[in-house]
């Protein structure tokens, strides 16, 4: 049975992150910044502690450069509390957030474990990057109170989040939403449930095209990077920025988009299939469109 709540997400209450790993820990820290009350439930024991590590880390940054008082800090930490155990991370929930590795089968059954713990009136949130809402809300007994939040890498530095609802996502949902997101000082945006959401399908649209770009020989990849740089004030330009996520990731996704949109602008260019052929994934390999070795 669903137990009942009360408070209301866009006021301090309890926010339940499930995943303590690269965005689980940064949600919990931006959360528990925002006054709210944090659980962070993650079943391995480590990524709990390291999770704790991570946030005290960029909270003591903050602190370095004046951007967060020491009482803030203090406070923040005091408002997190981990667990392995996912009845007492989800206890007394009023928003639920999930940031589980991307794999649909996961995500559902994780769901389907945590529906019956929470009251019917607490929001459901999936941080997922590229799955679909629609099937993940297929899962789910209530699916109106849930949607994508969608937060960017690394989330206490990052002020985008997208909003992503669903076609059965309550109105009300995505107010709620809106109202979590500014009040952690961040910005949202509402978008449609569709591949790629809004951020990815653009990001890698010009990605892409960059690259087919250097495989035509129109510029080098300095050039091409300083066009947009310079030319329309990107802070970083697109094969950089490839580099920075990883070329296999970039690949990845673009097969996704070009199998669910259809369009042949996401169709991946060979060189991008080739440079992942040999190794040369970006900044992690130590070689991508730049060369990244010290
Ligand atoms: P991660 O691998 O760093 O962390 C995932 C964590 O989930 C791990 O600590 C793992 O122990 C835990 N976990 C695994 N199964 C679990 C379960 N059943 N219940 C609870 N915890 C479980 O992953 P991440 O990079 O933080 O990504 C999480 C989600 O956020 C994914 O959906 C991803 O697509 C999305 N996302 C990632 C980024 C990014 O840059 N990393 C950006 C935006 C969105």
């Amino acid at each position: 049975m669903a137990r009942d709540s009360t408070s209301s997400p866009s006021h301090p209450g309890t926010v339940a992150v499930l995943g303590a790993g690269t965005m689980g820990h940064g949600i919990a820290q931006v959360m528990a910044q925002a006054q709210h009350r944090v659980t962070l439930y993650d079943p391995d024991r480590t990524a709990l502690t390291r999770a704790l590590e991570a946030i005290e880390g960029n909270l003591a940054k903050g602190v370095e450069l004046g951007k967060v008082a020491p009482e803030e800090r203090d406070e923040t930490l005091a408002r997190i509390h981990t667990f392995p155990n996912l009845d007492q991370g989800v206890e007394g929930a009023t928003v639920v957030v999930e940031a589980i590795p991307e794999r649909a089968d996961l995500k559902k059954a994780l769901f389907r474990q945590v529906e019956p713990l929470i009251a019917s009136d607490t929001l459901l949130a999936s941080n997922t990057s590229s799955l679909s809402i629609q099937e993940l809300a297929l899962i789910l007994d209530e699916p109106g109170r849930f949607l994508g939040l969608h937060f960017f890498n690394p989330v206490h530095i990052m002020k985008l989040v997208e909003i992503v609802h669903g076609p059965e996502t309550d109105r009300e949902a995505v107010d709620r939403a809106l109202a979590l997101v500014e009040g952690m000082g961040k910005e949202p945006i509402v978008v449609k449930d569709s591949p790629g959401f809004a951020s990815s399908r653009l990001g890698v649209a010009l990605g892409l095209e960059a690259i087919r770009m250097v495989e035509e020989g129109v510029a080098s990849a300095r050039d091409i990077d300083r066009a947009m740089e310079l030319g329309y004030r990107h802070p970083m330009g697109p094969l950089r920025l490839t580099d920075l996520i990883g070329l296999d990731v970039r690949l990845e996704i673009a097969e996704y988009l070009h199998r669910s949109l259809g369009q042949d602008h996401f169709d991946p260019p060979e060189l991008l299939r080739r440079m992942v052929d040999e190794g040369k994934l970006g900044q992690k390999a130590g070689q991508g469109f730049y060369s990244w070795e010290d």
